[in-house]
């Protein structure tokens, strides 16, 4: 069974207009329960408005979008705004941590809003922190930690709720390449520990070869890699 399945997506800015740009052209992608699929763009080629419609953050112009077997499309704005706190976690290249709370609350604060109590909520952002080795930098504000532990700490921010599904926008892109590799590896240890499945953007090749599976986006639609 799929977690993700996207069918005949596409999407115009500025449809009819002089500046209209035909973004996606009929966009065919899909994450099976628990695989790893990479997604590799040019700059500008969509890859940010891709996900956003797959994350649920935009909608297509037309075309399909299924999490968890589910059809969002038809879906009211209730129906996805709890898909999207609960069923996706979002990951970007640069952390988007609240920058008045500490690592903990980060990451505790996703599952209040997701009516978790607050005890659980704690023992598991504490258990994600320390498997990320952030445990001991858990009361720290965003600030005060390098950018390397910024981005693990918004990787189990992504993860409190457990999501089935995970997207990642570059999600190390914004570190130099040595802590970028140490990072990606922590991030493929954390989804393949928890069972996700995951569609992550990155200009990296290398960082590719390690998913099971690469697609690229090429003039609006999905070729292989
Ligand atoms: P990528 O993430 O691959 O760099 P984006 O999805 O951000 O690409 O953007 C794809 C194209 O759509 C770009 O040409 C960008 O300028 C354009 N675009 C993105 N968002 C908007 C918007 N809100 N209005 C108009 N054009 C947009
Ligand atoms: P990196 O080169 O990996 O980005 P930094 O040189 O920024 O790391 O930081 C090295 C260590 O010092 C990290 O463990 C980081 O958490 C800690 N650190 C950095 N800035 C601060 C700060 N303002 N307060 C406390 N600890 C900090």
């Amino acid at each position: 069974r799929e977690m993700l399945s996207i069918q005949g997506v596409t999407k115009t800015y500025n449809a009819g207009k002089p500046n209209q740009v035909e973004v996606l052209r009929g966009v065919d992608i899909s994450v099976a329960r628990g695989e790893v699929v990479g997604l590799i763009a040019p700059s500008g080629a969509g890859k940010s408005t891709l996900l956003h419609i797959a994350g649920l953050l935009d909608v297509p112009d037309a075309g399909k979008v299924e999490i968890a077997g589910q059809d969002m499309a038809g879906r009211g704005d209730r129906a996805r705004t709890a898909m999207r706190r609960a069923g996706v976690g979002f990951i970007y290249q640069f952390h988007h941590l609240l920058p008045e709370f500490s690592a903990l609350d980060n990451v505790v604060l996703p599952q209040l809003a997701n009516a978790v109590p607050e005890r659980e909520a704690a023992e598991r952002a504490m258990m994600l922190l320390e498997k990320v080795g952030v445990g001991p930098r858990a009361s720290h504000r965003p600030s005060a930690l390098s950018g390397g532990e910024q981005q693990r700490v918004a990787f189990c921010r992504a993860l409190a709720n457990k999501p089935g599904l995970l997207l990642a926008d570059e999600p190390t892109g914004n570190l130099d390449p040595d802590t970028s590799d140490l990072v990606f590896d922590v991030l493929m240890g954390l989804v393949r520990e928890e069972g996700l499945s995951a569609l992550i953007a990155t200009h990296n090749l290398e960082l590719a070869a390690k998913m099971d599976r690469v697609l690229r986006l090429d003039a609006g639609r999905i070729v292989p890699a």
